[in-house]
């Protein structure tokens, strides 16, 4: 049987981080991602916003990681030549109602060490989004854009290029602890009547994103349940794309199912409009039941008057790991990002949402700090 110091499960930014931040200080660092590509689900199917810290409850995992992963973000793709552009975002009030709401994010992004921000005024929101209607906004200068495909591969390859073995078409099965290893079983080529091969790893990373839950039950552990929430987006080509500038946004819901319906400038000169919120059924539900064009219109309408339905395309879908069901009022839930307590030799990363593909440099960091007390 083959032998792992460490086995990450699942190749999306999340994995592809820990396995650079593992290689960089561990032998025999080995990942597995059951589809054909690494970066496949939701790390490719996302705004790509490098987003703040603005959002999150002080001192939370999402604050803290999301405001460290922001900084390492851009230095990591700056030497990795990833693209990006650090361009700032408005959250914008539509009417004077919304105003004390972006004076309490202000001091919430303040309270997680956000820096620069500071609240604008209609005149200033028309000189950098001509046409935004608002009247007050908060400026956030740190968020920026990045090519989330780009950052997937460029992790992979950092890892791969320290030595580690990132193997696609490779899925986990089962996990049986033994004494001090776990005994990991694989699915490996894609065919229904593929072999299964077992590995044993001394630490195992459970970083499966929307199936993180069904890989913790594989080890007893039921303490998780992930509701796919579908979000759904528009993209505007073409001469109606200069309608945006940069990164504009609503202020996000009460609720904390999303950040709201912003409007995003991507790398290559459209505008996204989205992404949405639903729970769906079916951790591969992406295109069912899509929305219709109108509604998104609609809705952009509020914060883009000049938008018109014939402006907008269907764009792509991602769906969210939340741990948050359809009847949660309770705000933004934090990352689970935690050594099982009755197998102590895996980690488990649960409810891996946004600010996900931010926070990914400063998640692999802190996992390795976790990594290091399981091999010690
Ligand atoms: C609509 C939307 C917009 C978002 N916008 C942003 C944003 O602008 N900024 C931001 O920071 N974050 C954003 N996020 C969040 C971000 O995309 C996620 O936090 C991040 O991609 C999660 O990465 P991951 O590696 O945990 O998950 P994934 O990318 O889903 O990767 C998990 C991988 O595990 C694999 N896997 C699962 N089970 C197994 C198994 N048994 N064996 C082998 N492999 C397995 C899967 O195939 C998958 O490739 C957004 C998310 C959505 C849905």
């Amino acid at each position: 049987m083959d032998q792992a110091n460490i086995l990450i499960i699942g190749g999306g930014v999340i994995g592809c981080a820990i396995a650079r931040a593992a290689s960089a200080r561990w032998q025999d660092v080995f990942l597995v991602e059951q589809f054909p590509r690494l970066g496949m689900a939701t790390s490719t199917r996302n705004s790509g916003v490098n987003h703040s810290g603005i959002y999150y409850p002080k001192n939370s995992l999402k604050a803290r990681l999301c405001v460290e992963g922001n900084r390492l973000t851009y230095e990591f793709c700056e030497k990795h030549n990833v693209p990006f552009r650090h361009c700032g975002k408005l959250v914008v009030a539509a009417d004077s109602h919304e105003e004390p709401e972006l004076t309490a994010l202000k001091k919430r992004g303040e309270d997680n060490g956000v820096e620069g921000l500071r609240l604008v005024d209609a005149a200033e929101i028309r000189t950098r989004e001509p046409h935004i209607k608002g009247t007050a906004a908060l400026h956030v200068p740190s968020t920026g854009i990045v090519s989330a495909e780009e950052l997937v591969h460029a992790y992979a390859r950092v890892a791969t290029n320290q030595g580690a073995n990132l193997v696609t078409h490779a899925k986990v099965v089962s996990l049986e602890p033994s004494g001090n290893t776990i005994r990991v079983g694989l699915k490996i080529g894609g065919d229904a009547d593929s072999q299964e091969e077992k590995i044993e790893a001394r630490c195992v990373i459970n970083a499966a994103g929307l199936y993180a839950d069904e890989v913790a039950a594989m080890l007893g552990n039921h303490s998780w349940k992930i509701y796919p929430v579908r979000g759904e987006y528009c993209e505007v080509r073409g001469p109606r794309s200069s309608l945006i500038n940069n990164l504009v946004y609503p202020l996000p819901h009460p609720d904390g199912l999303s950040l709201g319906v912003h409007f995003t400038k991507t790398l290559w000169g459209t505008f996204l409009l989205g992404p949405t919120a639903t729970y769906v059924e079916g951790k591969d539900n992406y295109e069912k039941n899509r929305l219709p064009i109108a509604a998104f219109a609609q809705s952009a309408k509020t914060l883009l008057p000049e938008i018109e339905e014939r402006d907008l395309q269907l764009g792509y879908t991602g769906l969210r790991p939340k741990l948050a069901g359809p009847t949660h009022k309770g705000g933004i839930v934090d990352f689970v990002i935690a050594r099982d307590a009755k197998v102590p030799q895996a980690i488990h990363l649960v409810g891996m949402e946004s600010p996900g593909l931010t926070a990914a440099p400063a998640v692999g960091n802190y996992v390795a700090q976790l990594v290091k007390q399981v091999l010690a």
